[in-house]
């Protein structure tokens, strides 16, 4: 019968591949039964997921599994965690409610109400929320803050809530996870307005 003409080539055994052409190697077919059954394969597989199984379940080398709650992975250094809010050694509310954090947030989960504080000065928020359940923690706000006024290094998780409602941290919240913070209040010390 004659051959197509572009039908492929059968290799012969022992023969070059030539130079920019796909090489074949012929292989050939397992002759004795133990080897067509692919037995000692089947038991070499065998003998390496006995070999975790054992290193997992008695000396638990390789888990990566952490059984939480009662275990604890250690966070790293700069986990962000829950929401706090500062507060000045006076204990006033460091935030001068400049919605730089709010414009920020990529998630819209920050809402501030600003008022006077009366001194001529400044502003404080008379609300700040925070809706825990949309923010997607990627610490901007606390980026964006030039006072020092916001932090996530709670080390804590929001917590789970029954209500929607529960999520949202108000001020009083927020502060009483905060703390005292000496940072200098816009980065240029707190008689910047008497040098202008
Ligand atoms: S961590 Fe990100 S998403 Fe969460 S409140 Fe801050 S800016 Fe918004
Ligand atoms: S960026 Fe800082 S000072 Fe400004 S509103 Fe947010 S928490 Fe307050």
């Amino acid at each position: 019968m004659a051959q197509a003409p572009h039908a492929p080539q059968e290799p012969t055994e022992g023969s070059k591949p030539r130079r920019g052409r796909v090489g074949v190697r012929v292989v050939g077919r397992p002759d004795s039964l133990e080897q067509r059954l692919y037995l000692p394969e089947v038991l070499r597989g065998l003998g390496v997921t006995m070999r975790h199984f054992f290193a997992n379940v008695v000396g638990r080398k390789y888990t990566v599994t952490v059984q939480y709650p009662e275990e604890k992975a250690p966070y790293p250094e700069r986990f962000r965690g829950l929401h706090r809010l500062m507060h000045r050694e006076d204990g006033s509310v460091r935030c001068v409610a400049c919605m730089l954090c709010p414009t920020a947030c990529p998630a819209h989960c920050i809402t501030i109400v600003a008022e006077d504080t009366g001194d001529g000065k400044e502003k404080r928020p008379k609300i700040f929320e925070i809706d825990e359940l949309r923010c997607v923690v990627c610490g901007l706000c606390v980026e964006a803050c030039p006072c020092d006024a916001i932090r996530m290094d709670t080390g804590r998780h929001a917590p789970a809530v029954v209500h929607r409602g529960d999520a949202i941290l108000g001020k009083v919240d927020l502060l009483k996870l905060g703390g005292p913070s000496q940072a200098t209040q816009g980065g240029k010390g707190a008689t910047w307005r008497e040098e202008q």
